[in-house]
């Protein structure tokens, strides 16, 4: 398994931490922004809507108020509908205000007594809707373009219709008879522009708005362009905003008299795009903010998990050094967080302790080494003076008679094999008691060992000396060749013998039996019993010679005994 370093871990731990924390707060603030920004925006458009209804329902009020209050001149309640002094208070207000383009006074039977500018004078308007409501009581209608005035007003500069909204009230007599109805046409421009300048006020603070009159059904009455479309109705009882339509909409009835029966609404809108912009744009700022934050918080992370990190990775290292038996491992001693310090000096402490370990393990080694190289030495030594001390006898430094025994058998065994034969020399020294006697038991030791030096000397480094007995010397010849038969041989020890000096003792000599053997011999015992017969025989014929079995004892002139 890819294992990933302390450091990327850290880093991305972080980073990632805190990405998903700024950008939930950054969704969970842009939520709210959102939700308040509409409810501000709404709230905004109930005012703007509240403010262009009450001043279009205080407008309409004020005219139908004037229509009315005209409709009840002394002159007309007298039922004389062709009075001047109507006709002139009729001109004066349409004067004062621009916004009448029609005012007349009609009969019961809907023909025009007098008019403002004597328009439709003489005519009927007895099918106009104004002239049948205004009969039954005040009335205040719907937009609707002009039909009989089309003719005779100037149009509007833009081409479009004329249309106006009729304002009637009926003309009563004394005895409470309709006898007549007042009516008067108002620009419908004049209401669109109470109700723009009304929202006009807005737009500064809420850009995108605009205004809606919606009649009684729902349907929109202005602007033109979106006339005759359906708006929802708003709930009077608790004017508010809604959201639908990719808008958000606020609605609020005009106040109009319940005479009059008029029921419009104005409905402000605003696109809930340019509604909400400020929170969407609050919440990019959010989310970049977020983001750049994130990307500063990864970089604090990585530079934190770095001054963590490192000293971990050092120890990690350093103590793969150490495992691997790499010189040179160095752990962190030093560090502002207090465990890294510490497992820094805990993991130094215990190599330190380790490598001593080992290094008192390897002297121990070698001591041990160098102790059993010793001891061994000395064991070999010890072993090989132990051989020598089986095999060699102590005081003369020849054989001695154990091996001196294994000697005879092995030749025994040997010359039975190849038929040849050898030789045994039984050499004593004569009179030796005399000499412990007089010169004392360590002299004669010493003649011995120097007795011995001389047998070897006088033999071939193949012959065979052994100390057989007390002062007795046992000398085996292997090879029995011409001229140094065992007799020569004898005779050469015994020679060399009496012609040496002996300290404190002066002279010394010997007698030597010599015998073969032979092939038919059960044992070499029989061998041994030759040649101490020949010794004995030497001794008889007075020391200081050589006895052999083929030859008679030899004795020399110099022959001494002592
Ligand atoms: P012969 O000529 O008949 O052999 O006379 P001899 O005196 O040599 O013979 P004998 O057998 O009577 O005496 C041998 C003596 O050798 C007796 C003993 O004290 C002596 N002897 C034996 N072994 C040793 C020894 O190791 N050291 C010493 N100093 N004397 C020894
Ligand atoms: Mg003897
Ligand atoms: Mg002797």
């Amino acid at each position: 398994m890819f294992k990933a370093s302390l450091r990327s871990h850290l880093t991305l731990w972080f980073a990632g931490l805190s990405l998903l924390t700024l950008l939930s707060v950054g969704f969970y603030v842009g939520h709210i922004a959102t939700e308040q920004m509409k409810q501000a925006s709404g709230n905004a458009l109930l005012n703007t809507a509240r403010s262009a209804a009450a001043l279009l329902g205080e407008q309409l009020r004020e005219r139908q108020l004037e229509v009315y209050l005209l409709s009840r001149a002394p002159h007309l309640e007298r039922g004389d509908l062709d009075n001047p002094a109507i006709l002139k208070s009729m001109q004066l207000r349409t004067q004062a205000r621009a916004e009448y383009a029609w005012m007349g006074v009609t009969d019961a039977e809907g023909q025009v007594h007098q008019a403002v500018n004597g328009l439709l004078v003489g005519q009927s308007v007895q099918q106009r809707p104004w002239f049948q409501a205004g009969l039954r009581g005040e009335y205040t209608g719907d937009p609707h373009e002009a039909v009989l005035l089309a003719k005779l007003l100037p149009g509007l500069p833009n081409g479009e219709p004329l249309r106006f909204i009729d304002f009637a009230a009926p003309i009563r007599n004394a005895d409470g008879q309709v006898i007549g109805v007042l009516g008067a046409h108002a620009h419908w421009n004049w209401v669109t522009h109470i109700v723009e300048s009304a929202t006009f006020s807005h737009k500064s603070s809420a850009p995108d708005i605009e205004a809606l009159i919606i009649d009684h059904d729902g349907k929109v009455l202005y602007p033109e362009a979106l006339m005759g479309q359906q708006l929802p109705v708003s709930d009077a009882k608790s004017p508010g905003w809604t959201v639908g339509n990719g808008y958000l909409t606020s609605m609020v009835t005009v106040p109009t008299p319940s005479s009059t029966q008029l029921s419009w609404s104005i409905a402000v809108r605003q696109p809930l795009e340019t509604a909400l912009q400020p929170a969407r744009l609050l919440l990019y700022k959010l989310l970049i903010a977020g983001v750049l934050a994130a990307v500063v918080f990864g970089l604090v992370a990585y530079y934190l998990a770095l001054y963590l990190s490192r000293p971990i990775e050092q120890l990690a290292r350093s103590a793969k050094q150490v495992q691997d038996n790499q010189p040179g491992a160095h752990f962190p001693l030093q560090h502002p967080v207090r465990e890294i310090a510490q497992l820094g000096q805990s993991i130094d402490a215990m190599t330190q302790s380790l490598l001593g370990k080992e290094r008192e393990l390897q002297e121990a080694n070698a001591s041990l080494e160098a102790t059993v190289a010793q001891r061994t030495a000395a064991l070999t030594q010890a072993n090989a003076e132990l051989l020598s001390l089986a095999t060699h006898d102590a005081l003369s430094g020849v054989y001695n008679r154990r091996r001196f025994d294994e000697k005879i058998s092995e030749y025994t065994l040997l010359s039975r094999r190849t038929g040849r034969p050898f030789a045994l020399l039984l050499i004593d020294a004569d009179h030796f008691k005399r000499i412990n006697d007089t010169y004392g038991h360590a002299i004669g030791d010493e003649v011995l060992q120097q007795l011995a030096q001389l047998i070897e000397s006088s033999l071939r480094t193949t012959d065979f000396v052994a100390r057989y007995g007390g002062e007795e010397f046992a000398v085996l010849l292997p090879e029995i060749a011409q001229p140094d038969t065992p007799e020569v041989v004898a005779e050469k020890i015994r020679t060399a013998i009496a012609a040496a000096h002996f300290p404190e003792v002066g002279h010394v000599t010997v007698s030597i039996g010599v015998a073969l053997a032979d092939p038919a011999d059960n044992s070499h015992t029989a061998l041994i019993k030759r040649a101490d017969q020949q010794l004995y025989q030497a001794k008889a014929a007075g020391r200081n010679q050589v006895a052999s079995h083929n030859t008679t004892p030899t004795s020399t002139s110099t022959s001494t005994t002592l």
